[in-house]
């Protein structure tokens, strides 16, 4: 446990106080069970909801009970926060709205929840000078320069055009009326004002930018634990499709391409930084998946990334970190635990549809 780790220099981690807001959510549940038992440092966990780490804080005789503490409140409007991020070494903002379906339905909180109320969170920690690390996202890459080649060009087959590379490559968004781009457009202004904070204020800064990461506790199911009109993100999507017996829904045709990465794995990196009928035991079914429109799918204003892979020569260089979790075990991990979770509430819903 908490003394077997050393940091990349070989020495052993020195225990430090860490202010995580959002930690409530899939990645934060994730990091906080990891910084429990692995390390010896302290988490100030900051959430509206503490439903996925209530087994981090409950019983009290938990053996890292004194190393964690929750701490309810938005970070909107809450006076709190200053102290809390004052008391810490360092800060860890995974707060965010961050499921495509609200992008261009809700634009306005995206912008809000992305940009807005992160401004105070880089204020204090400038203004106080301590570490931030800021989750952004791979959206910000936007679309592939390849994405605007012809669609018979053999380029499009070459990574140059296609691999996205931190330092590299360019944002491409779409139009403004293409209002999906709210989210990818305010988590990059909110990485330029991290980065100018640091250029010209000396902040000391890490920006983590997720390639879909997926593991259980992600996002919820249509509702069983979340709203029953919500959308969650796409693994999540298709395994309430699966639970439900639906075919898949696979958004324009489903060309849209993705790097997956087991929550474990990237949680490793973030500490330095199925097939489903095997689970069910149940057959498949005969059209296991159905196109739909992104229209119908996400609403007006939806619009896409064609595909997202990541250059891994940074990560490699400064962390020394590769996944290790292969495509399928990951499935087979997290859609298991989904079936686990969620089976026996779903077939209730189907029987009983007015009760939801
Ligand atoms: P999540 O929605 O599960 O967690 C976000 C948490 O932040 C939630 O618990 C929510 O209650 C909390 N939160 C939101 N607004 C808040 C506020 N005003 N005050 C206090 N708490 C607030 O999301 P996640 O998957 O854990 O993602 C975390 C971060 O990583 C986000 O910034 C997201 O944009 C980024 N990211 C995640 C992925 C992924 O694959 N999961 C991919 C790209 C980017």
């Amino acid at each position: 446990m908490a003394s077997g780790r050393v940091d990349l220099d070989g020495n052993p981690i020195k225990p430090m106080t860490i202010c995580m807001i959002g930690a409530g959510g899939f990645i934060g549940s994730h990091l906080c069970e990891k910084l429990m038992a692995e390390t010896p440092h302290k988490v100030f966990a900051v959430d509206v909801y503490n439903d996925k780490i209530k087994h981090l804080l409950e019983p009290s005789s938990l053996q890292w009970a004194d190393r964690i503490q929750f701490h309810r409140l938005n970070i909107k409007n809450d006076s709190r926060l200053e102290g809390l991020i004052r008391m810490a070494d360092l800060t860890i903002n995974l707060a965010a709205i961050c499921t495509p379906a609200d992008y261009n339905t809700r634009p306005l909180d995206t912008i809000y929840s992305n940009f807005i109320d992160a401004l105070p969170v880089v204020k204090y920690c400038s203004e106080n000078g301590k570490r931030l690390i800021h989750f952004s996202t791979c959206e910000i890459y936007g679309k592939t320069i390849g994405s605007f080649l012809p669609k018979d060009s053999p380029l499009r087959q070459d990574p140059e055009y296609y691999v996205l590379k931190e330092d590299a490559s360019p944002c491409i968004f779409g139009p403004i009326e293409k209002q999906r781009w709210s989210y990818a457009c305010a988590k990059q202004l909110i990485e330029r004002l991290i980065y100018a904070e640091g250029a010209e204020n000396g902040l000391e800064f890490t920006i983590v930018r997720p390639f879909n990461w997926i593991g259980p506790r992600m996002d919820f199911i249509p509702g069983i634990d979340g709203p029953s009109e919500g959308v969650p993100r796409v693994l999540a999507c298709f395994s309430n499709n699966l639970l439900r017996r639906e075919p898949l829904k696979l958004v324009d045709g489903g060309e849209s391409q993705r790097t997956f990465i087991y929550i474990k794995d990237a949680i490793e990196a973030v500490l330095l930084m199925i097939v489903y009928t095997k689970v069910s035991g149940e057959p498949s079914l005969d059209s296991p998946t159905i196109d739909i429109s992104s229209k119908e799918f996400y609403g007006e204003g939806y619009d896409d990334s064609d595909k997202r892979i990541p250059d891994m020569t940074i990560i490699n260089k400064q962390l020394g970190w590769n996944p290790k979790t292969s495509l399928w075990d990951l499935l087979e991990s997290t859609l298991t635990y989904q079936h686990r979770t969620y089976a026996e509430a779903i077939k209730k819903a189907i029987s009983n549809p007015t009760a939801s």
